[in-house]
Order: structure tokens, then C-alpha cells, then sequence
């Protein structure tokens, strides 16, 4: 049993700013913090801490980042061997801004992990069979999105797919998954409706029922501190967010995602699943951080009481 994680990995590096700088505008940093993260490594680290065997397929640069990154998922325990080092590239970096009132702006370098391919000699993809569950999200080339889902005679376990950012061309890859977790944004831009202030619990259901394409498919959103919401053809479930102090809500939806299908890998049904990824994501924005926010499986215990 295990998680396989095709995905993105890249330094955050966050400088501290009285004010986010203008057009032209040259300021003063008052501190500069690297962060591992990106939403694929974020999400194989949460897998792996709450106790899933858990597989990388990604790609870094051949430059200090990437074996920085690199040796950071090794320490997590997870499987590196589909990491691709892809030479004269550039790690994958989030440039962040952060300012004295908690606003941020962000620039993101995709680097290497826009350049990832699973067959570079046309040969087969050299993802393990068997595993019990598959998760990506769309910080990654979509063919190699397609390629990892799509797989001849149903053997790919049970496809999680995180569709962030919110890339409507990204749109027919949803029929794929068996399982989507969207944020509320995300719900909005595939269900091709405005996003309204705060939606009622009623327009969140209805939208979730018009991305669903099987009768065995579920759309799981993720609203902030008020839960999630899960739909399926014939079935509905609702949990409430975990009261917890917010330090910093960076990586909540991948912390989710990596619990889910670490414990799904695990043989549990999806609400309890559910739930468990619920309370692990209510510890992570208790956290600063991204990948090093993620908590372990008897913290989450812990935490569910
Ligand atoms: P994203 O980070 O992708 O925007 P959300 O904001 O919906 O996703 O958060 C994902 C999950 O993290 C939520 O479903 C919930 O479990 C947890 N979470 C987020 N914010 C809070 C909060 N303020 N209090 C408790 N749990 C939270």
C-alpha cells in the first residue's frame, strides 16, 4: 500500500518588507527565509509524515536549490528515485514578498518542473504498479498529468487530483480523476460560475454535482476554516473546520490532499479519510511554513481526540 506523488518542488524564498515595493520602486528587506515547497513536495512530505510509504516523480535544476530540495524530501522519508536532476535548468522558486500587514505578492520561476517528462527515451513510464493511490496537481506539464492517470487496464489505484492553480485548460483532465479537491476558487473557475462573496453551502453542492462525470467519481471542496464539503452522485459529506489560531495558511490545501491520500492508501474509508485530513490541515495553519508546517500522523491523532 502507498502513495505515489507526481508533482512540483521549489524553494520559497521570502523576503520581510515594510510595504510591498511600487513600479520602479527599489526598498529595503528586513529578513530573508528560504522555505521548501512547492504544491507536489508539499504534499508528498504531508503523506509521508502521516505514515504512508510515499514516491516523488518530479523534476529539479542541477543547481544548490535543487539538492537542497532534494535531500529535504529524502529526510522526509519519501522515495526519490523518479526525482529527475535535469541538467542546465534551474530549480523551480517562489519569489515572495511578504509585507509588515501579512500582504504578499508572489512570482513564481516554474524552472524545471515545466520541463518534467516520464519517457525521455520513449521507453515506458517507470511508475511502480500497484500502488494504492496516485496524487498530482497542475503545477506540472499536463501531457505528464495525463500519462500519470491514464493507464492502460485500471491499475493506477485510486487518482487524487488537486486541479491548483486553477488552469481551465487544465479543464478534460478532471474526468480522470477519482477523487477532486478543489478550493472554493478552484470550484468556481472549472465550474465555469463568478465566485460571489461567500456562496452558500446549497451553490457550493450544486456546483461540486457539475464537475462530477462518473457515478463513482467524488468532488471534495475545501473551504477554509469552515471544512469541506464532499459530493458524490448519491452521497454528501459534510464536516466543520477544526477552531485553531491561524499562524500562516500557506500549503493548508496540499497539507490535505497528502493526509487524504495517505490514509486512503491506508485502507480507510473516504470520511473517516476525510476527516483525518480535515484535522491535519487545521494543524498545518497553525504553523509557518509550507512543507515544514505539515504534521505527523500522531499529531493528527492526537489532534482528532
Ligand atoms: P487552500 O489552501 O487550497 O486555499 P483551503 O483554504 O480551503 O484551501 O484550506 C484547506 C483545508 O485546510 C480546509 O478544508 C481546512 O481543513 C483547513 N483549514 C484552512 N484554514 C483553516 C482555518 N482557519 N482553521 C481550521 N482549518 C483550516
Amino acid at each position: 500500500m502507498s502513495v505515489i506523488v507526481l508533482g512540483s518542488v521549489n524553494m520559497d524564498v521570502v523576503l520581510s518588507v515594510e510595504a510591498l515595493p511600487k513600479a520602479g520602486e527599489t526598498i529595503a528587506a528586513s529578513a530573508q527565509n528560504l522555505y521548501p515547497g512547492g504544491k507536489g513536495a508539499n504534499q508528498a512530505i504531508a503523506s509521508a509524515r502521516c505514515g504512508a510509504p510515499t514516491a516523488f516523480f518530479g523534476a529539479v535544476g542541477d543547481d544548490d536549490y535543487g539538492a537542497v530540495l532534494s535531500r529535504n524530501l529524502e529526510d522526509n522519508g519519501i522515495d526519490t528515485r523518479g526525482l529527475k536532476v535535469l541538467a542546465g535548468k534551474r530549480t523551480g522558486q517562489a519569489s515572495i514578498y511578504v509585507s509588515a500587514t501579512g500582504e504578499n505578492s508572489i512570482v513564481i520561476l516554474s524552472g524545471a518542473n515545466h520541463d518534467f517528462v516520464f519517457d525521455d527515451d520513449g521507453g515506458p513510464m517507470p511508475v511502480p504498479a500497484g500502488a494504492a493511490v496516485r496524487l498530482a496537481q497542475f503545477e506540472m506539464p499536463l501531457a505528464a498529468i495525463r500519462a500519470f492517470f491514464d493507464v492502460p487496464g485500471g491499475d493506477a489505484g485510486t487518482r487524487i487530483l488537486n486541479p491548483a492553480p486553477a488552469l481551465p485548460e487544465g479543464r478534460p483532465l478532471l474526468d480522470l480523476a477519482d477523487i477532486l479537491v478543489v478550493n472554493e476558487t478552484e470550484l468556481a473557475t472549472y465550474a465555469g460560475a463568478p465566485v460571489n462573496g461567500d456562496p452558500s453551502p446549497e451553490a457550493v453542492i450544486a456546483l461540486a454535482h457539475g464537475l462530477l462525470s462518473r457515478p463513482d467519481q467524488w468532488v471534495v471542496v475545501t473551504l477554509g476554516a469552515r471544512g469541506l464539503v464532499a459530493v458524490g452522485s448519491g452521497d454528501k459529506i459534510s464536516i466543520g473546520g477544526l477552531a485553531t489560531e491561524v499562524v500562516d495558511t500557506t500549503g493548508a490545501g496540499d497539507c490535505f490532499c497528502g493526509a487524504l491520500a495517505a490514509r486512503l492508501s491506508a485502507g480507510e474509508p473516504l470520511s473517516d479519510a476525510l476527516g483525518f485530513a480535515n484535522a491535519a490541515a487545521s494543524i498545518a495553519v497553525s504553523r509557518r511554513g509550507a512543507g515544514s508546517s505539515m504534521p505527523t500522523l500522531q499529531e493528527v491523532v492526537a489532534r482528532l481526540g
